[in-house]
């Protein structure tokens, strides 16, 4: 098929729909953006839509959980938690991976995290069992921490888990903090701006 060749007619079970299909599920890709994929990998060297398709593969198949901070890695521990410089005593507790990303990105925290793969929200059925607080316990019980930061988004849902999560720890003797609302209300930690994000944790308060 050459380039932009309309596909008149498709199977709406053929393969090219199948295609479409799939593509639109991705966020921020409406049905007029997959079809211009689809078009583009129809028409790719079949090298290039094979390296993709085994990247999709790898990335589900090799990536997991690390053993102590949740956060996605190809090997047991993720490179934060391996990282000798970085001070295990402190735990930055944030709601997905991006939100670590983000962090990681002003370069101003050198502690470690929890990835909590998710926060409180009632409405959606998404309840505290569903998060990895079983973990965090773990860690607040053996591991030797001073400090938890809460991290977690500043929106109702994120305000609300950071609360059940200092709940949690209330009665221990490690200091429980907040981020500063740097980060406005209602905006999410991973477009936030780093010097936001480096205000919001350098006049972070506590809990
Ligand atoms: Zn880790």
């Amino acid at each position: 098929m050459s380039r932009g060749e309309p596909i008149a007619g498709l199977d709406a079970d053929g393969v090219v729909a199948r295609l479409m299909r799939e593509l639109g599920r991705l966020p921020g890709v409406g049905p007029k953006t997959a079809e211009r994929m689809t078009h583009h990998l129809l028409s790719a060297p079949r090298g290039e839509v094979l390296a993709l398709a085994e990247a999709l593969r790898a990335v589900k198949e090799r990536i997991r959980r690390c053993v102590r901070c949740c956060h996605l890695t190809e090997t047991e521990l993720c490179a934060v938690c391996l990282d000798p410089r970085r001070d295990p005593t402190m735990i930055c507790v944030v709601e997905q991976p991006r939100d670590l990303l983000a962090l990681e990105r002003t370069a101003l925290f050198r502690g470690h995290y929890h990835v909590l793969h998710g926060r409180i929200a009632p409405l959606e059925n998404v309840g505290p069992e569903h998060l990895t607080l079983d973990r965090l316990s773990e860690r607040i019980r053996s591991d030797e921490i001073k400090e938890i930061i809460l991290a977690t988004n500043p929106t109702l849902e994120g305000d609300g888990t950071a609360l059940y999560v200092a709940s949690l720890f209330s009665g221990s003797t490690v200091r429980i903090t907040r981020l500063a609302r740097g980060v406005a209300t209602g905006s999410v930690l991973e477009f936030a701006n780093n010097q936001m994000l480096a205000d919001a944790l350098q006049g972070r308060q506590t809990f």
